[in-house]
């Protein structure tokens, strides 16, 4: 496109990684917006070029540098290009080395001065790339009224913190954002009321440990007074989810509350990462796995239909076949609804780093798969379990003649779909009577004549 066409106060914003990346992207659009900014969706039309990029473990990173790689290759003359996120914050000027064409760098734990790096950028002439990486120690809290949601049709990924204090030995993350910080209570609750008005059904709160919400503050319990004051705030929105619990540190308090607020989902996301003592040791986890035992039987009494979701990591260093089979026996015997399985990924400047990397990735890939065949018997299982029940599923979109859309045991992206027969409406709950199940879907037809798009029964 022609320099004359293309709109210098225009950007083209690529996120990648996870949702909490999705959500500064949505905050750093909101703020250029608010500068004037119109957002493009073609590269070639952009006068600033973002990506807004992971460094988590090595696939992740290799994304990111490949598409930064892909956007300086098409950069036009006037056009900027800038590498946001947490690539750029682990990695600062290593990464113009690797990207020839960066004109600027601004790291994950800043997003928020992502106008003034452009008009930095814009102001004056920059041979070598501007980095804006600037020594804080956590995220920083001053989100210039930038919500800190991300909208994905009638669900929102809504960040109620950032960074983590935990001491994972194979994790970058606190490398990257430094420590928690929670945000005001009364941000995300001013945030979901707004969430409310604009027609959001579900809230999906976010963080890297929600279940440490709040502790920064000095709250105690964060996370279920969090719940209760958001269900007080927000009672228009049906659904609220709970990602990334941290073991250890679901209580009683906040099984009790999940248990009693209908509109808090039977749903918990909780990476458990391994199920061997030593294994979990080594990796600086909570290595107390009959604490884990414990609270899934008793979160599994104060609600029989909770869906557990959790996330191994297989070939850590010294991991053997017996631990590996305990981790085998381990996920069987608890019976988790949903499982995601990594292999490990070595990663410098981590307190894993000295352990090296002395499981060949052909071990690695083999436990990975053994792993999810076994889980995909459990999976099949469970959803063979749910055909006869009415779910309220959420329609999210259609194929092939079906409505897709989710339950309550389904998170977006991570889990599992229900395909339904029939035109269903869009961003409307409806409920479906399960006709049949699949490793990770069900099918089902619309249940009831109840009015579709009126609100839903929420539990007793
Ligand atoms: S809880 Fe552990 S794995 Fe998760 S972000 Fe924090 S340090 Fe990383």
């Amino acid at each position: 496109m022609p320099k004359k066409n293309r709109n210098p106060k225009s950007f083209y914003l690529l996120s990648l990684g996870c949702a909490k990346n999705t959500v500064d992207s949505e905050s750093m659009a909101q703020l250029l917006g608010g500068a004037g900014y119109t957002g493009v969706a073609e590269p070639a039309k952009a006068g600033v070029l973002i990506a807004n990029t992971c460094g988590f473990i090595g696939p992740a990173k290799e994304e990111s540098v490949n598409a930064l790689r892909e956007l300086a290759d098409g950069k036009k003359p006037g056009q900027m290009l800038i590498a946001a996120g947490c690539l750029s914050q682990r990695y600062g000027a290593e990464l113009a080395k690797q990207v020839p064409g960066l004109d600027g760098i601004i790291g994950a734990r800043r997003w928020m001065d992502i106008v003034d790096l452009v008009q930095r950028l814009r102001a004056q002439p920059h041979p070598q790339p501007i980095y804006h990486l600037p020594d804080t120690p956590v995220v920083g809290g001053d989100e210039r009224g930038a919500m800190r949601a991300a909208i994905q049709g009638a669900s929102a990924y809504l960040k109620i913190a950032d960074g983590c204090r935990r001491p994972c030995a194979f994790c970058a993350i606190p490398l990257i954002k430094g420590a928690a910080v929670s945000r005001p209570s009364e941000s995300i609750l001013a945030e979901a009321r707004q969430l409310e008005a604009m027609g959001v059904k579900e809230l999906i709160l976010i963080a890297q440990d929600t279940t440490d919400y709040g502790h920064d503050l000095g709250m105690k319990e964060g996370l279920s007074t969090l719940l209760e004051r958001l269900a007080d705030a927000a009672p228009g929105i049906p659904w609220i989810r709970i990602m990334y619990a941290f073991p250890g540190y679901v209580t009683d308090r906040q099984i009790e509350t999940m248990a009693r607020l209908p509109q808090v989902l039977r749903y918990l996301d909780m990476p458990l990462q391994h199920g061997h003592p030593a294994t979990l040791r080594r990796m600086r986890r909570p290595a107390n796995v009959e604490w884990v035992r414990d609270t899934v039987g008793k979160m599994r009494a104060a609600m029989p239909d909770l869906a557990i979701r959790s996330t191994f990591i297989v070939g850590y260093p010294g991991e053997t076949e017996e631990e590996f089979q305990t981790l085998l026996d381990f996920a069987a015997e608890l019976q988790f609804d949903r499982v995601g399985a990594f292999t490990f990924s070595f990663e410098p400047g981590t307190a894993s780093e000295p352990l090296g990397d002395p499981i060949p990735p052909e071990v690695k890939e083999d436990r990975r798969r053994r792993l999810m065949e076994q889980q995909q018997r459990i999976s099949l299982a469970k959803n063979q379990a749910q055909i006869g029940k009415t779910l309220d599923v959420l329609i999210e979109g259609k194929g092939d003649g079906l409505s897709l859309g989710r339950s309550y045991r389904d998170a977006p992206e991570i889990d599992g779909m229900v395909m339904v027969e029939g035109d269903l409406p869009v961003g409307e709950f409806v409920p479906v009577r399960i006709t049949g199940a699949m490793a990770y879907d069900l099918t089902g037809a619309a249940a009831t004549a109840r009015a579709i798009g009126q609100p839903i029964a929420l539990r007793e």
